[in-house]
């Protein structure tokens, strides 16, 4: 209907412009001839079809224009899609990114649409930067799975030129991906938590949670690690676990904490019946050792949870 009326419009204007010309032939009965004159051939017949035509290429040229332009919306939207979520891959930017010890990060990023997990849980990450997208490490998830934000503490080892490495590069606006949620330890009640180092994780998760919903009950922490320096999050796990908490050193005397490795003499102190289970989390050869320390002690394997680094 539009198309009809601009075409009647684009016929009609030259016949007003030609009624409206000056002219100095006389009026007469003749019938309209288009033909009588070179004048009359182009007001009556070039001009109309010379705007005809160019109507025509204007709106086929803003039709090509209006399928370009969705099409490339159409491939925007899909390669949005794709990134945020390429086969369970998640494509997340980093809101934060801090020293929390001289050798650890804090990583806070965005947490997308319907990724959960369990206190405990980890998942392979990469960073999206040229060479290191495939460059996948297993670091767990020290948030809640009710915050809006995803938060990993991650150690780094310069000396290993790998991704923890490349990490300290990493600034807030850059991205990680995200794979799958997996892990071994999950809560299963109250007991002894042995870590060591960055070991740590998967337990600021699991204590994050019981401590949400008021079942820190007699669960209680050992934590090994070198120097006062290398604590993680120390402040936080006094608030989260009070008094239930025991550092040791292995490099460093103090008046504060316990020093050397743990032993079997050590442990011995916080057996205490057969309910109770022991989360180990940290190096391997410190996970073995410990292993054995409590089988020696009586403490039977389906009472340990435990994940090797
Ligand atoms: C389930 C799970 C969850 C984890 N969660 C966390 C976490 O929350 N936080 C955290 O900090 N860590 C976590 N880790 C450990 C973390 O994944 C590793 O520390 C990390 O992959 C190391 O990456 P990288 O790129 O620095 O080293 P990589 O290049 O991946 O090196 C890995 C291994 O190579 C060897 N290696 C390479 N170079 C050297 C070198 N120069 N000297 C000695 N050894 C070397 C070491 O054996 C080292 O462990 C987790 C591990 C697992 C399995």
């Amino acid at each position: 209907m539009r198309t009809i009326l601009i075409s009647l419009q684009i016929f009609l204007m030259p016949l007003w412009t030609f009624a409206q010309r000056p002219t100095s032939v006389p009026y007469d009965d003749r019938p309209l001839n288009v033909f009588e004159s070179v004048e009359s051939i182009i007001f009556y017949i070039v001009i109309p079809l010379a705007i005809i035509v160019l109507y025509v290429i204007w709106r086929i040229r803003r039709k090509n224009e209006r399928k370009a332009s969705d099409s490339l919306q159409k491939s925007e939207n899909t390669s949005a899609e794709k990134n945020s979520t390429m086969n369970n891959k998640h494509l997340v930017s980093i809101r934060s990114i801090d020293h929390v010890t001289h050798d650890t990060l804090r990583v806070v990023t965005e947490k997308p649409g319907g990724y959960t997990f369990t206190p405990g849980q980890a998942t392979d990450i990469a960073i999206n930067k040229n060479g290191w997208q495939n460059e996948r490490r297993p670091f767990t998830f020290t948030s809640l799975p009710g915050d809006p934000y995803l938060e990993f503490i991650i150690k780094t080892y310069p000396e290993h030129d790998g991704a923890t490495d490349k990490l300290l590069d990493v600034k807030a606006g850059d991205e990680l991906i995200l794979h799958e949620v997996f892990g071994a330890i999950t809560y299963r009640g109250e007991g002894v938590f042995i870590a060591g180092g960055a070991g740590i994780t998967p337990f600021i998760s699991i204590f994050r949670d019981l401590k949400n919903r008021n079942k820190i009950g007699n669960n209680f922490l050992v934590y090994a690690n070198k120097t006062t320096a290398d604590i993680i999050l120390k402040e936080d796990l006094e608030d989260l676990l009070s008094d239930s908490v025991v550092h040791i050193l292995s490099e460093e005397e103090t008046d504060e904490y316990e020093y050397g490795l743990i032993t079997e003499d050590f442990l011995k102190d916080f057996i205490d019946g057969d309910d109770q289970y022991f989360y180990l989390c940290g190096p391997p050869p410190m996970m073995d050792a410990v292993e054995s320390q409590l089988s020696d002690l009586g403490v039977a394997k389906d009472k340990m949870v435990k994940e090797a680094w």
